[in-house]
């Protein structure tokens, strides 16, 4: 090789590794679900990815750190629940991090609750009275599927905006993750006869779907049954699914239960046949268990994000976990 050849072969290397380095997108994301979705859609060469919570902690009460603030000033893209579930450290760790790239309003930063669609979205005025309650609606709406899908597609456009040149790369991961989704939800035969966009319909109508399979079939059996959970957080799951949410034992979100109202809550659960009793694996279960000696209820403690027990892998893996446990005798 003479002189030039080797002179033009490294200027291209080097070129080729700025290029490399700087297409890296960093994205930051506040839970493990949103990373697991980021990861889907953004594949393995295109982004590092990771969370500020992971999924055995609880997203309420968080502090910020000078660990979040430091991820939080490489990230190229910082995605949230929003809905003020972060509220207790989002702003301190952004505005600590002067990152210009990330702030609410540019394009650096994704509110995920703006694509799904709110339940729980209070009217009136709110006092501390009320609890912890969330101004904009309730926050934990990633346990609903098909907001997990919409999730990936938001996270698909946003970051099909930034890296243009990777949109097509994007949108394949999208596609390939939401027929994955589809799948586990409807079963493969239920999916041979209907296009899935009509078997969501038929689903969330309490429509019948031919040759069902996946989520929806095994959790058929609890639609229209009773459910007690701790905090207001299986709200999207239990809608979804049609279960029936007959009370919490938080007496307001963010309060701690107590004998009164535990009480009144197992007469509740006594009137109405409530037989489940669903829980984070962060709060403690001697509630549950009490509710549960009273009312021959079956306590579930299962996790509600990605990485909250061992075998929650993944969000797909996630949702197997909570089905699995749910319907097992
Ligand atoms: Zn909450």
């Amino acid at each position: 090789m003479n002189q030039r050849y080797f002179a033009v072969l490294v200027l291209a290397l080097a070129l080729a590794a700025s290029a490399g380095a700087s297409e890296t997108l960093n994205i930051v994301a506040t839970t493990s679900d949103i990373a697991d979705l980021a990861r889907a859609v953004a594949g393995g060469d295109h982004a590092a990815v990771s969370s500020i919570c992971i999924g055995t902690e609880d997203p309420h009460y968080l502090t910020a750190k000078p660990g979040f603030i430091a991820r939080a000033r490489a990230a190229d893209v910082w995605i949230a629940v929003g809905l003020e579930l972060e509220s207790a450290w989002e702003l301190p760790v952004l505005n600590g991090s002067r990152n210009r790239k990330i702030p609410p309003g540019t394009a650096g930063y994704l509110d995920l609750s703006t694509s799904v669609e709110l339940l729980e979205v209070p009217h009136g005025p709110i006092s501390r009275s009320m609890g912890d309650v969330h101004p904009g609606g309730n926050p934990h709406y990633w346990l609903d599927p098909l907001n997990g899908r919409r999730m990936a597609e938001a996270i698909a456009e946003r970051l099909a905006r930034l890296r243009p040149e990777q949109a097509g790369d994007f949108y394949a991961n999208l596609a390939k993750f939401r027929k994955e989704l589809d799948r586990r939800m409807f079963g493969a035969e239920a999916l041979k006869g209907a296009k899935a966009e009509t078997l969501w319909k038929r689903h969330a109508r309490g429509e019948e779907i031919a040759n069902p399979g996946g989520w929806a079939a095994q959790l058929a059996p609890l639609r229209g049954k009773g459910i007690v959970t701790y905090h207001k957080s299986w709200t999207y799951f239990a809608h979804r699914f049609g279960m029936q949410v007959a009370g919490e034992m938080e007496p307001k979100p963010g309060v701690p239960p107590t004998a009164r109202h535990l009480a009144a809550l197992g007469e509740t659960m006594k009137a109405q046949g409530v037989g489940l009793i669903l829980q984070e694996p962060f709060y403690s279960r001697k509630a549950a268990d009490r509710l549960a000696a009273a009312t021959g209820a079956r306590v579930v403690v299962v996790a509600n994000s990605v990485g909250g027990q061992p075998e929650a892998t993944d969000y797909l893996a996630l949702m197997d976990r909570i089905v699995k446990q749910l319907t097992e005798k």
